[in-house]
């Protein structure tokens, strides 16, 4: 079965002499590889395409048993050359990309998350100037996107704003953030502030482009990477170590 997708490049290796595999998000088809026969060679078929990182628009050909996956002809909708040439943005983007793979790998995509991909490496293609939590602020917006993370305006039990609540606090097996006088019960809890609190609902409830440059103060960072490593743990089940997404 044939199809057509707009589809994100991760990574690009080759095998034989001119024969490139090609690894793929896609908004339907999950996270997938695909060959490009020929691909180092054929610029009529996939001309400027085929970088990482590059959004692409390709026709997929099942293999008779439908065991592999070809790319038949791309076409380049978006490219990231800036972005390619600049370590500065790179790891964040490449950190963004790996996530993206643990999460997704297999063949059930997500159109919104997907979206998010998109949108995310073409910010940090066009500006210079994006927060540096921007890869982990990314990881908290796929696990809201899935469904899964609390809400961070208000507690629950009482209504009071978490804004001028104290010590507002994530109860990350519950899937609760409280005021510090209803914050019960066992498990996992992460004391956030006004600032995190903020933050963590604007990426929760906005697209990217309204929390891509948040500038983060120094003693609020260490409350946001713990309530998102929390989060991505406990519902994801993936843990940054050695430089990769392991499931935990
Ligand atoms: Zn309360």
């Amino acid at each position: 079965m044939d199809f057509t997708e707009t589809s994100l490049i991760l990574k690009v290796g080759s095998f034989r002499e001119i024969d490139l595999w090609v690894r793929l998000a896609t908004p339907t088809h999950g996270v997938l590889t695909a060959f490009a026969f020929g691909g180092s060679k054929s610029r009529r078929r996939f001309m400027g395409c085929l970088d990482p990182l590059n959004c692409v628009e390709f026709q997929f050909h099942r293999s008779g048993r439908g065991d592999y996956l070809y790319l038949m002809e791309g076409r380049l909708v978006r490219g990231c050359p800036g972005l390619r040439a600049d370590p500065a943005r790179l790891g964040p983007a490449v950190n963004c990309v790996k996530f993206y793979e643990a999460v997704f790998e297999g063949p059930d995509g997500s159109e919104e998350s997907f979206a998010l991909l998109a949108e995310t490496l073409e910010l940090m293609e066009d500006r210079t100037d994006l927060s540096a939590l921007l890869p982990l602020l990314f990881r908290a917006k796929v696990v809201f996107l899935q469904g899964y993370g609390p809400g961070f305006g208000a507690c629950p039990r009482c209504g009071k704003d978490l804004r001028t609540a104290a010590a507002p606090t994530l109860l990350v097996e519950q899937g609760v953030v409280a005021c510090a006088e209803h914050a019960h019960g066992s498990g996992r809890r992460v004391v956030l502030d006004a600032w995190t609190v903020e933050l963590l609902e604007t990426v929760r409830m906005r697209s990217v482009r309204r929390w891509a440059d948040a500038a983060a103060p120094a003693a609020s960072r260490r409350r946001v990477f713990d309530a998102v490593d929390a989060l991505v743990r406990y519902h994801l089940g993936l843990a940054w170590e050695d430089g990769r997404f392991r499931r935990v």
